[in-house]
């Protein structure tokens, strides 16, 4: 699904990422963890193709095809999905539109016919149920005046309509109290658990996990994976810290 080999990257002349190699199979959920500023959310930046990062080494296989050759729009259009800690507000465009918009686009850019306003509707009606939303928000302008649980929520919902093979997760996690963590958890399951799909899970706790139990959990530390385990690396690193574990 995704190869990343040694992988070096840099922004405004600060090296961030400096030999990142990481692995994912379909069918696998992997979860990064690691210390403040060791670079987990360039790690997604750079795989979601935001300008200012530069690569200086390294590349990046995604389903057979070079990542870093596309645009962000032909990445998205492939399967990729990028969750972020701080989901951006939209005014003026709601969240019906801007999914259809999105979703059609990407089809348009598979070679795929575009889905007619009733049967986009109904896509979002169940992706919207499954998360808990209802449908008055769904018309509402993007995360305008939204909490953050429910903004974490209507990615969710982003996510299941736009039905991608990689979600690629940063901090989705963070400000969620305990009813919104299990019900963002239940959804990244029930959306992205299936053998022909993978997600990358960057999370700062250990909690998320208790509800998405990962296959592999990787420490990533000053640039690099420093240590990879199964689903009881969390747990360690939840009672040790990370200090022992990357030095
Ligand atoms: P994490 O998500 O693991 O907390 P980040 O990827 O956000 O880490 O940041 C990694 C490092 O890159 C930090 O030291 C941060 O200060 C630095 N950094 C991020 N953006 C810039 C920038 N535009 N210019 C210089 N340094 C940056
Ligand atoms: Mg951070
Ligand atoms: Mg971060």
């Amino acid at each position: 699904m995704l190869s990343i080999q040694n992988l070096h990257a840099e922004i405004d002349g600060k090296v961030i990422l400096k030999g990142l190699t990481l692995e994912l199979g379909a069918g696998e959920i992997h979860a990064i963890m690691g210390p403040n500023g060791a670079g987990k959310s360039t790690l997604a930046y750079v795989l979601g193709g935001r300008p200012g990062y530069e690569i200086t080494e390294g590349s990046v296989t995604f389903q057979g095809k070079d990542l870093l050759d596309m645009a962000p729009h032909e990445r998205a259009a492939a399967g990729l999905f990028l969750g972020f800690q701080y989901p951006v507000e939209i005014p003026g465009i709601s969240n019906v539109q801007f999914l259809r918009t999105a979703l059609n686009a990407q089809k348009k850019e598979r070679g795929e016919a575009e889905l007619s306003g009733g049967a986009f509707l109904k896509i979002a009606r169940e992706q919207a149920d499954g998360l808990g939303l209802d449908m008055d928000m769904m018309k509402r302008p993007v995360n305008v005046g939204f909490s953050g649980g429910e903004k974490k929520r209507n990615e969710m919902v982003q996510m299941g309509i736009i039905d991608p093979a990689l979600a690629v997760l940063d901090e989705t996690d963070s400000g969620l109290d305990i009813d919104a963590l299990r019900i963002v958890g239940d959804g990244i399951n029930r959306i992205m658990r299936k053998p022909d799909k993978a997600v990358l899970l960057i999370t700062h706790y250990q909690r998320l996990l208790d509800y998405v139990r990962p296959d592999f959990v990787h420490v990533l530390a000053d640039g690099r994976i420093v240590r990879s385990g199964g689903a009881d690396l969390a747990l360690e690193l939840e009672r040790a810290g990370y200090a022992g574990i990357a030095a």
